[in-house]
């Protein structure tokens, strides 16, 4: 048997994120009206975070039924994405589709209170490199949301885990036997404006732009307020 979603709790999942994809490399719009002069066109999915029956993807025995169909254990996503994220369950985890799931409330809320577009000129560049390359960029985001001193931007790229660069201070490592074509993800990531390299003689090392690291800490963690502009991070 199937704990599926109330037609009220797939509305309030739908609303909840402005009827965009929760997926952050996504933000497609899942709404909009038929070519006729009524009726609307839904190409949005209540996803289940947890799967609604046995055998399903993220499956947990531990929730009840009216857990599984509640609206905790939802995230709204277009159907591409919806089919995406069941067919690779190691990749997309119950945490990491939280984590959409709260960013994508974010940036809505976000996106009300500012009255203006939720994507901004760099935003957009930062959504493409994101689909362009995806595990690099979650690694990035892990790494800026982990930093407690929020100072962090520098990196270096290294071979392998084996490899160690003899930091002289805190940066985040990426490893070329990881990312495949990492060097050329790097050209990119230049290009976009979101790192500068910084290399000071053989091992590769570039530094994140402001604007680049505060995307990736993303909306739901406001910069401390005895610091609104974030300068010292800059
Ligand atoms: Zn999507």
């Amino acid at each position: 048997m199937r704990d599926e979603f109330t037609v009220g709790i797939k509305e309030e999942l739908a609303k909840r994120v402005g009827f965009l994809c929760s997926n952050p490399g996504c933000r497609q719009p899942t709404s909009g009206p038929q070519s006729a002069l009524s009726g609307t066109v839904n190409i949005g999915v209540a996803a289940h975070i947890t799967a609604a029956s046995l055998g399903g993807p993220r499956y947990d025995a531990s929730l009840s039924s009216n857990e599984r169909g509640s609206f905790g254990n939802g995230i709204w996503l277009c159907q591409t994405c919806a089919k995406l994220v069941d067919s690779d369950q190691s990749r997309y985890t119950v945490e990491k589709l939280r984590e959409w799931k709260s960013d994508a409330e974010a940036a809505a809320a976000r996106a009300l209170e500012q009255r203006r577009s939720p994507v901004t000129e760099s935003e957009g560049v930062f959504i493409e490199a994101e689909r362009l390359m995806p595990d690099l960029i979650a690694e990035m985001r892990t790494d800026i949301r982990g930093d407690k001193t929020r100072l962090i931007r520098e990196f270096v790229l290294l071979p392998n885990r084996n490899v160690s660069f003899g930091h002289t201070k805190p940066r985040f490592e990426y490893f070329e036997s990881e990312h495949t074509n990492l060097l050329l993800q790097m050209d990119w990531l230049e290009e976009m404006g979101a790192v500068i390299d910084i290399t000071p003689k053989d091992s590769p090392v570039y530094r994140m732009t402001p604007k680049f690291s505060d995307w990736l800490r993303g909306p739901t963690q406001p910069l401390n307020p005895a610091d609104p502009k974030g300068e010292t991070a800059s």
